[in-house]
């Protein structure tokens, strides 16, 4: 079914509680994405789905409310299960389902992710779950280990299927699926159709409505510009371009660790706010850099592909591609992580000689002649260097101290900090540790009052946030 994308209608047209149309308004979810037009009136019918969605186009909502509908919060068994590529992606995924379920009474939805201890996890399931969300390895050594029973389940959701597959998570979906009653709902989201999701979809689906919404939202929003660098001017363009454009948050492609590093190190000499992800890095050293690239008080991440799969950064005002990728697939998904949301996004490309291939190869796939802009171009503007809004402030104390965001959100903001709410951005409370992001200007003053006074009633320890993961 292809439906067109017409001005999407509320989502009071479709049979969903009046509290959770209330709390839908009260998210400021007042009309429908057009994946969720598409999407939500088969889903709540109980059909099953295979729907092309991309992140950023409402797609965790448009699952979310079609498995919330049908939850039966007095029965304490899991009823829904949300298999995800990614940590980052399940985490997130959590979290849109837990502002949907807030109408609904007591709903309680577990993350099964790896890089945690089985332990807690397992003891989250004893105390009851109407809701998984996980990695499909980590959900099956659950499964192996009887800790997890899907026999209630009445919905199962694929996210982002191609991702599953390409990262070789075949077998264990499988596995998984295996155990889900035959007797069940399926939902599948993907951006992209290989063969693979077809075969999925055969061998786990039943009657699947298609639903494929024209992506209006990519292209065109987006400004594709190449330069031609050489091997050796290449890192320091990247430098040139940041102090052009000035992007509040840019994504930076590179195709090794090796070069994330090196590019990472020569941005931070040049007094730029730049961080590196990659595969190798420990669970907590990735969270602490993605935690201040999403609360805005890092200006540059620089990632490897695999590494920036499933990160959801919805403000993400510029992406380079320091080197070309050789698959016009990956370029494509790598520029579409700007541009979200109905904002503009700017997509720069840098190639050299021996990347011109590549770079043809990439004006096939996008059926788009590349529009090239002369390094000469860029000069710096704006005055001194590009800092980041915000500054990131690390408490000592976490979720083991029982501290949550609301505390540290009322010690800045109560009598004794004095800030309003706009001056404090995101909050993360990790087992042992909390990072708020505070606004530049206030950082100081903000670190000396939180040093000094008391969250949750006792005295913690606070200090920058020091950006070197090397
Ligand atoms: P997703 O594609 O699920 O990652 O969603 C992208 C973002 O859009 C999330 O921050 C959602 O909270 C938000 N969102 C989802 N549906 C709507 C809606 N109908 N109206 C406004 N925002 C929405």
């Amino acid at each position: 079914m292809s439906i067109p994308a017409t001005s999407p209608p509320s989502f009071a047209s479709l049979d969903l509680h009046p509290a959770t149309l209330e709390n839908l308004q009260a998210l400021g979810y007042h009309e429908m994405t057009p994946i969720q037009a598409a999407s939500l009136p088969p889903a709540l019918l109980g059909r099953d789905l295979i729907a092309q969605a991309q992140t950023g186009s409402g797609k965790t909502a448009a699952f979310a409310l079609a498995l919330l509908a049908k939850l039966n919060p007095r029965r304490f068994a899991v009823q829904a299960l949300v298999l995800c590529p990614t940590r980052e992606l399940a985490d997130q995924v959590t979290g849109e389902i837990r502002r949907l379920a807030r109408a609904q009474e007591n709903i309680k939805v577990v993350t099964l992710c790896g890089g945690v201890a089985l332990r807690g996890q397992r003891a989250s399931l004893e105390h009851g779950a109407h809701i998984v969300v996980g990695t499909p390895g980590r959900v099956m050594d659950h499964l192996e280990r009887g800790y997890l029973a899907l026999d209630a389940l009445g919905t199962l959701v694929l996210d982002e299927a191609d991702r599953m597959l390409d990262m070789g998570f075949s077998d264990d979906i499988s596995t998984v699926v295996k155990q889900c009653p035959a007797e069940r709902q399926t939902l599948l989201f993907s951006a992209t159709y290989p063969q693979g999701i077809t075969q999925l979809a055969d061998k786990f689906m039943r009657a699947p409505v298609r639903i494929e919404v024209e992506a209006a939202d990519t292209g065109p929003k987006i400004e594709q510009r190449f330069y031609e660098v050489t091997r050796a001017n290449r890192f320091e363009t990247v430098a040139l371009l940041l102090n052009h454009f000035r992007p509040v948050s840019t994504l930076a492609f590179c195709n090794t660790k090796q070069q994330c590093k090196e590019l990472v190190t020569l941005l931070q000499q040049q007094g730029f706010s730049a961080l590196a992800l990659y595969g190798e890095l420990e669970q907590r050293e990735r969270d602490q850099v993605l935690a201040q690239f999403a609360n805005r008080s890092c200006s540059v991440l620089v990632a490897t592909d695999v590494a920036s799969r499933g990160l959801d950064i919805t403000q993400l005002a510029a992406v380079i591609n320091v080197t070309i990728t050789p698959d016009p697939e990956v370029h494509v998904h790598r520029i579409g992580r700007t541009g979200r949301a109905g904002e503009a996004g700017l997509a720069l490309s840098l190639a050299s000689m021996d990347e011109m291939g590549s770079v043809g190869k990439i004006e096939q796939y996008q059926k788009q002649v590349s529009v090239w802009h002369k390094r000469d171009e860029l000069t710096p503007t704006g005055k001194g260097p590009l800092l980041p809004p915000m500054v990131t402030l690390q408490l000592l104390g976490g979720r083991k101290e029982k501290i949550r965001p609301g505390d540290v959100l009322g010690a800045l903001t109560g009598p004794e900090g004095g800030y309003t709410r706009e001056q404090i951005g995101k909050i993360n409370v990790t087992e042992f540790t909390t990072f708020v992001a505070v606004e530049r200007a206030i950082a100081h003053d903000a670190l000396r009052k939180l040093n000094a006074g008391k969250v949750k009633g006792r005295s913690v320890r606070v200090r920058f946030l020091e950006q070197t993961t090397q």
